[in-house]
């Protein structure tokens, strides 16, 4: 496992694109991912910064940011299958959030695990599609 990206909570994308430009990072890619209902944008050239906006108030991402505010939201490692992974977790004992692997942002196949279970943080195992 390698680090993917960490994802950001922001409440508006544009201004939290112009803040990491203004840092010095370019934008690779920026997408809309209407089956989690956010748009994302990742910024620098890996590990990425994700940049992650809510589409509407009852995105998950929207509700997070209310009740915490903007900030780190999920750190991503890239794995070699998301299936071999998530079969490590059930003999963990453990409850992934995601049974098996979903489209994600980029092409990538992605799955994530409870914070519970891993100290506290929202792991998202990424599976390039790239
Ligand atoms: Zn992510």
């Amino acid at each position: 496992m390698k680090l993917h990206h960490v994802g950001v909570a922001v409440r508006d994308l544009n201004a939290g694109i112009s803040h990491y430009q203004a840092l010095g990072m370019t934008m690779a890619h920026r997408e809309t991912v209407p089956a989690q209902k956010v748009e994302v944008a990742f910024m620098g050239s890996g590990p990425w910064i994700e940049l992650v906006a809510g589409l509407g108030p009852d995105s998950p991402v929207s509700k997070f940011i209310d009740k915490r505010g903007e900030g780190q939201h999920h750190v991503a490692y890239a794995v070699k299958s998301i299936a071999v992974e998530l079969e490590k977790e059930a003999k963990a004992g453990r409850k992934p959030i995601d049974a098996a692997a979903r489209p994600g942002a980029w092409g990538h196949k992605v799955a994530f695990l409870h914070p519970k279970d891993h100290s506290g943080v929202l792991i998202e195992l990424v599976e390039e599609g790239h």
